[in-house]
């Protein structure tokens, strides 16, 4: 039989009259075992992952699971209010925190309740922590710095806004420093920061917090702290809770954010802990098969959007401990394939005295260069080449090896350099001021400066310039790019200040 057009229309006009909106459907199901923050439930045969089930006294748990007959559910909160048979509910709602402006300045945990004594958070609204990440025609390259103020990033290892860098290195070589100092210079240059601390001690948060409150950089960060006490559901959960309220911020408000996790090697355990409870089969160092999708689903969330999409952007800084600077371990080459380059911190380096302790012939920026400013870009050629023949050279004279003159003098040349590079803790530099230091040791104008008094030199000829030639260093703020005029009014004030100053050291 062939039906006529009209008819089928007729049919399905029909249909669609009469057909009634499926409410959305709540079901109970009952535990059916509990065991470290896991529960077991059946009957909820409409969950889906990642849904809220409520228990009833303000206690929810996250569907991780779905099992033939039952799903697993992972706790975020007090699990002794909850036993076998108890009941829960699907709610039909996914994981939410709460985002806005209103988050800044504040520390929180990761469900997105304030932890610090400072009252309601009063955000007016909420985002699902789960995101797919922009795609391609929402993004636009990487084309503006994003400065830490650190001498040895800033120049050799640029990091552009909306550019993913790791930061990996042993216990104890700084590389909370390096990520606290990037967020304090950023306090004039309205880049909102969100810093994750994921499964560390809260005395350490503390520390943190207090560190940014001194620095006046609590004003644009939020902090959000799941302490080594919690249940690694609540662990697991912090870094896209983090992300969650700087995507609000990049989205909503248009802001460039940037986002410290700190470290996801503490969130790679916390996953593979609860992976174990849901009893998922373990692969390589026991870590689940989907831990790579765990962090590179994190990390494409760092973006720098399109001007159509208000071309805000994310720059994430996540952290990896090694283990013996073990960078070929399961958790580290995931990180570093995931992102754009890595800073490396040494612990030779930090103990040799070398702070921040980064090793720049393993750092790399694979985007960042296009970033950065003319002038930085010049000076930075140099010091690479400067500190790679010296590390060549080093190598011979330690054999007590008789050097010519010219070895000798390019040893002396990356001497003087890596003291240069070396910077106090939250001490940040402005870019412009980095780069005249930088000028003067690449072209061998602080060769004749004892080493040891090369750091008071630097402090000292930037007071100088400041009391005597301020206009000098606000055009070449402004201006950014080594002109001849600047170069000239450069070696003017470096052989001014030169003479006097050695003149004081007698
Ligand atoms: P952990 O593995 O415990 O997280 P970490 O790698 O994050 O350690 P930090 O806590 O940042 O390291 O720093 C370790 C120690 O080194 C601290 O005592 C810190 O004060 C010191 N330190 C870090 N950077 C510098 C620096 N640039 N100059 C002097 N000391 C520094
Ligand atoms: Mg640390």
């Amino acid at each position: 039989m062939r039906m006529k057009p009209e008819e089928i229309t007729k049919i399905i006009k029909g249909q669609i009259e009469n057909f009634e909106v499926a409410a959305i459907h709540k079901e109970v199901g009952y535990v059916t075992a509990l065991a470290d923050g896991i529960v077991t439930i059946h009957g909820l045969e409409q969950a889906m992952v990642g849904e809220l089930v409520s228990f009833g006294q303000d206690l929810y748990g996250m569907v991780l699971n779905l099992e033939a007959g039952s799903v697993g559910v992972s706790l975020f909160g007090d699990s002794s209010k909850v036993k076998e048979g108890s009941e829960a509910r699907t709610t039909g709602k996914v994981m939410s925190v709460p985002v806005g402006p209103e988050v800044l300045g504040r520390v929180v945990n990761p469900i997105g309740q304030p932890i610090d004594g400072k009252g309601p958070l009063h955000t007016k609204k909420t985002r699902p922590i789960e995101r797919i990440a922009a795609g391609i025609v929402d993004r636009q390259p990487v084309k503006v710095p994003l400065q830490t103020g650190i001498k040895a990033i800033d120049s050799m290892v640029p990091i552009g806004r909306g550019q993913r860098e790791l930061i990996i290195g042993d216990r104890q070589t700084g590389k909370t420093a390096v990520a606290l100092d990037a967020i304090i210079n950023q306090k004039d240059t309205g880049v909102k920061c969100i810093y994750v601390a994921i499964g560390q001690k809260l005395s350490t948060v503390a520390n943190v917090v207090a560190t940014l409150e001194a620095a006046g950089a609590m004003a644009y960060t939020t902090v959000v702290a799941s302490s080594a006490a919690d249940a690694a559901p609540l662990t697991y959960i912090a870094p896209y809770t983090g992300v969650t309220m700087a995507e609000e911020l990049m989205y909503e408000h248009k802001a460039d954010v940037l986002v410290v996790y700190d470290d996801l090697s503490k969130h790679a355990v916390a996953y593979r802990e609860l992976s174990l409870l849901l009893r998922r089969p373990p692969g390589r160092e026991a870590y689940p098969g989907d831990v790579f999708y765990v962090h590179s689903r994190l990390l494409e969330r760092a973006v720098k959007l399109s001007d159509d999409h208000g071309a805000g952007s994310i720059t994430a800084l996540p952290i990896i401990e090694t283990q013996a600077s073990d960078v070929s371990a399961y958790i580290p080459t995931n990180v570093i394939s995931i992102t754009d380059g890595q800073i490396y911190l040494s612990v030779d380096l930090f103990n040799s005295g070398q702070r921040p302790a980064i090793d720049v012939g393993l750092s790399v920026s694979r985007v960042g260069g296009s970033a950065q400013n003319k002038a930085m870009k010049k000076v930075a050629g140099t010091l690479r080449l400067d500190l790679a023949q010296y590390n060549d050279l080093a190598a011979f004279a330690q054999f007590g090896s008789d050097l010519d003159e010219a070895s000798q003098r390019q040893l002396r040349r990356g001497e003087k350099t890596l003291e240069i590079l070396k910077q106090s803790q939250f001490k940040p530099m402005e870019v412009s001021r980095q780069v005249l230091i930088i000028y003067l040791v690449t072209n061998g104008m602080l060769d004749d400066i004892p080493t040891k008094e090369l750091r008071r030199f630097e402090r000292e000829y930037l007071e100088y310039l400041d009391l005597k030639y301020a206009d000098f260093l606000k055009e070449f703020r402004e201006k950014r790019e080594l002109t001849n005029e600047i170069r000239e009014t450069l070696h003017k004030t470096a052989d001014a200040f030169r003479a006097e100053f050695k003149a004081k050291l007698g």
